[in-house]
Formats: structure tokens, C-alpha cells, sequence
């Protein structure tokens, strides 16, 4: 069936001259940018939205950055999605509308009144949500990935004029971000259709491995933890496959599953990090660092209180706002994501900010010692401990009361016991590194896994 898709040449053009020209310019360059567009989302917000206009009253945008962004409200998905109608900025957009088209599969990647692109989130974190692209955020978000995402590293990896087979193995079910732009792209770009196809990770893994084979990707992209399945796959003469490079986004790469993967495959891995409000936050550059898309995307790490954070710490959550949508504007929204800007520059030369971010829907875990006292874990520290030191990846670590963990590792079935109790070892090892040495450490194998509605796996959770 033929369709449209949302595209505008003019502003595809348009964004991707701008955004080469600011990949490897002074850092001055990406800060006039970021400024200069924060004031015009702050102005159109107050006039398009009017949950906006409400809330943005008395704002001067006349501020730098950081005194503009103090002014303006944080704002939370929960109170957003209740005033849907009135966020949007095109009265044509009504919730109702939109839910009813997310529920019909077959409309995945059509336009929608034939301008805007949706897409709608997990709710892995508790409340779904929807968003629209039209043809200019659209167009920044190609430029960015264009100009600085995987697909910019891969020449080198390509015989020169080679097409690549990219093969997308992801949940597949819903209008989920990374399977509605990929539609976008193949409705959009004949060359696309024919060189990517995607594959569903639901169903058991040697009709995924058959189905892959077949296709002999020379580029595999896919979530880190469902790589790292194919990984194990390949190692064990189930897979096959020879990929030039790994993609992965969607959730947190650790070293641990970055090494595991390389290894296996022979190849770079090369992360990306995005979210179904911005779908392209940061790309990895060529020395395996994430670059924020300065330039368009501002981030602001804050504590519990909301207060902002100095450069090098890890903060509660993350304030995002994205410089591209002006139709659903993201201002300050609380996007629930943990991560810190790394100091320093960055070898490769980029002038754009470095990140690091922590566990997807992972969470951070707050136990006491025998003191009383409150000592926070860091997913990325809790997953790197039992990766590195005890060579275990499949694992789900729960936090059961202010001195209780459980540890599942291995099936019921009988088989990883050394592993659980390696695994065990190496965690109480650190506990007591942490000054947690009272905390007990209940071993089991794997119930079920958790899994959010679009299939990501969280590893550290804590009970309410
Ligand atoms: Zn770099």
C-alpha cells in the first residue's frame, strides 16, 4: 500500500547543512544555536499551546540560556498527557484521535492527517505516552542521525559503493519510536526499504537466528541486552551471521555488554541514546563516547529537589528539552533518565558535550547501613560489578527493603548455580566495599523476566 510519510525537502536540507556545519565547530557555535532556538520554543510554546501559554506567563526570553531555563516550569508526563488537547499546538491534534490510531497496527507509520508523525512510549515507567513529529522536527532528527549517528561511522567498515543489509530486531508489536521511524524511512528512501528489515526478538531464538541468517546482515541494530542474546547465540554456533558493525540504543550499553558483543562479533559496537520525546539525544563518536546534540537538545541533570547539578555528577532524574518540536512542545520534562556530563574534551575533537547515562528503566537503590544510614548504588556501578567481576550478564537484582536484596541468576532448571553463587561472591564483595556488609543477599534463579511493553529488559529494581 502506498502512503505518505511525513517529509519536507526543503527543511531536510535545510537541517542537514546546519547541523554539518555545527558537528565540528567551536563550542560557541552549538551555544548561539541552543539559545537562539530555546527562546524561539519558549515563544512558540506561549503562543501554540495553551497549557503552555498558562504556565509561561511573566517569562523573559530575553535572558541567556541558563536564566531562561530557570525561569520556566518543569514539567511531568502524568500532568502533560491529562491536558493533551491543550499541550499540542494544532487543535486538529485530540487525544481520542490518537489513541484509537496507536490501537490499529496496520496504521503503524502512516501520517496522521497527513502531516505528523506518532509514535507513543512503553509506559515502562508508568504512564504511556504519545508524541508528534511533523515534517520540521522530522527533519532535524534525519540531519542528526544522518550527520552524527552510526550510520555516519560506517563508510569505513563498507566495501566502497556497498549497500548495507541493516537488520532491526526489536518488539515490533506497537507504534513504538524506533519501528515507526524505520517504516518512515523505508516509505520515504527505496534504497532503505531494500538495504534494512526488521525482525521481532519475541520469538524463540532459533527461528530469530534462521530468519537472520538468511538476511546476512552487514549492520545489526537492536537493544544491547537483545545483542548481547544473539551474541551468546552466535558463540554457541546457533547464529551465524558476519556484521561489519553492531548498533544499539534503547537501553544502557554497558562495558561489560559492549566487550561481550565486539568479541563475539568481531566488530565496533556504536551506541546511541534517544527517547520516544527526542529521538535523537546523543551518538557515540569514533573513541566510543556519546556526544549530546548540544545544538538541540538541552539536558539538565537535577537532584531530588529539582536543583541542577555540577558537571561530573549523576543526578536523580533528567530535564529534557528538545529544540525541534514546536507542535508538542518538551520543555523541562522530567524524563526520568540518570545521567551526568563527563568533564573534559573528548579526543575525537568534538566540541559537543560528552554524557554518560545510567540504566534506562533500571533504578538507583537506596539501602542502609547498619548505621542507618542511606548509601545510593548506581545501576551502571551494580551491573559493571556483576558483569566484570563475576562474568554474568542475565541477572535481575531486586531490592527488597532497606537491608534486602534478591539475586536471580540462572533457571530452575538446575543450571547457572556456579554462576549464582560467583555472582553472589562478587556482589557481597562490594557491598562491604560500600560499607553494606549488613545487608543480606537472598540467591535464586530467574523467575520470569521483566520486561516493559516494548520488550526492554530492566536488570535493578527496587520495590515500592
Ligand atoms: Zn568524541
Amino acid at each position: 500500500m502506498a502512503r505518505d510519510a511525513v517529509f519536507d525537502a526543503w527543511h531536510s536540507a535545510w537541517a542537514l547543512g546546519d547541523v554539518l556545519a555545527t558537528t565540528r565547530a567551536p563550542a560557541a557555535q552549538w551555544r548561539e544555536r541552543q539559545a537562539q532556538r530555546l527562546v524561539r520554543l519558549v515563544e512558540a510554546a506561549a503562543e501554540g499551546s495553551r497549557w503552555f501559554r498558562e504556565r509561561l506567563r511573566g517569562v523573559r526570553p530575553g535572558a541567556n540560556t541558563q536564566a531562561l531555563l530557570a525561569q520556566l516550569p518543569v514539567t511531568h508526563k502524568r500532568e502533560l498527557m491529562a491536558r493533551f488537547d491543550d499541550w499540542v499546538a494544532d487543535p486538529a491534534l485530540k487525544i481520542d484521535a490518537l489513541r484509537t490510531f496507536v490501537n490499529e497496527p496496520a496504521r503503524r507509520g502512516e501520517a496522521l492527517l497527513g502531516r505528523y508523525q506518532v509514535w507513543e512510549s512503553s509506559g515502562s515507567s508508568g504512564e504511556p505516552g504519545l508524541f508528534v513529529q511533523d515534517a520540521r522536527a522530522l527533519a532535524v532528527a534525519d540531519a542528526l542521525e544522518a550527520a552524527r549517528g552510526p550510520v555516519s561511522l560506517l563508510g569505513a567498515a563498507l566495501p566502497w559503493g556497498a549497500a548495507p543489509r541493516i537488520a532491526y530486531v526489536a518488539a515490533l508489536g506497537g507504534h513504538f519510536a524506533g519501528v515507526v521511524a524505520f517504516e518512515r524511512l523505508r516509505t520515504l528512501n527505496p534504497w532503505f526499504g531494500a538495504s534494512a528489515r526488521t525482525f521481532s526478538f519475541l520469538q524463540p531464538i532459533d527461528a530469530l537466528a534462521a530468519q537472520l541468517d538468511a538476511y546476512a546482515p552487514t549492520v545489526l541494530a537492536s537493544y544491547p541486552s537483545t545483542a548481547w542474546v544473539l551474541a551468546q547465540a552466535q558463540a554457541e554456533g546457533r547464529l551465524a551471521i558476519a556484521p561489519q558493525a553492531v548498533w544499539t540504543g534503547g537501553e544502557t550499553l554497558t562495558p561489560g555488554l559492549r566487550r561481550t558483543i565486539a568479541e563475539i562479533f568481531h566488530v565496533p559496537v556504536r551506541d546511541s541514546y534517544g527517547a520516544s520525546e527526542c529521538l535523537t539525544i546523543a551518538s557515540e563518536c569514533r573513541c566510543s563516547r556519546l556526544h549530546l546534540n548540544a545544538d538541540w537538545v538541552i539536558l539538565e541533570p537535577v537532584d531530588e529537589r529539582g536543583r541542577a547539578l555540577p558537571e561530573g555528577q549523576v543526578g536523580a532524574t533528567t530535564l529534557l528539552t528538545n529544540l525541534a518540536n514546536f507542535v508538542q512542545p518538551i520543555l523541562r520534562y522530567d524524563l526520568g533518565d540518570r545521567m551526568r556530563f563527563v568533564p573534559g574534551a573528548c579526543e575525537c575533537g568534538s566540541t559537543l558535550p560528552v554524557i554518560e547515562v545510567q540504566g534506562r528503566c533500571d533504578d538507583v537503590l537506596s539501602l542502609h547501613d547498619r548505621h542507618g544510614r542511606a548509601v545510593h548504588l548506581a545501576p551502571l556501578a551494580l551491573t559493571t560489578v556483576l558483569e566484570d567481576d563475576a562474568d554474568v550478564f542475565d541477572f535481575r537484582l531486586c531490592q527488597r527493603g532497606a537491608q534486602a536484596l534478591t539475586l536471580e541468576v540462572g533457571t530452575r532448571d538446575g543450571t547457572g548455580a556456579a554462576q549464582r553463587e560467583r555472582a553472589g561472591a562478587a556482589l557481597r564483595r562490594y557491598l562491604r566495599a560500600q560499607g553494606l556488609g549488613a545487608v543480606s543477599l537472598r540467591l535464586s534463579a530467574r523467575g520470569a523476566p521483566r520486561l516493559g511493553r516494548s520488550g526492554k529488559q530492566c536488570r535493578v529494581t527496587r520495590e515500592p
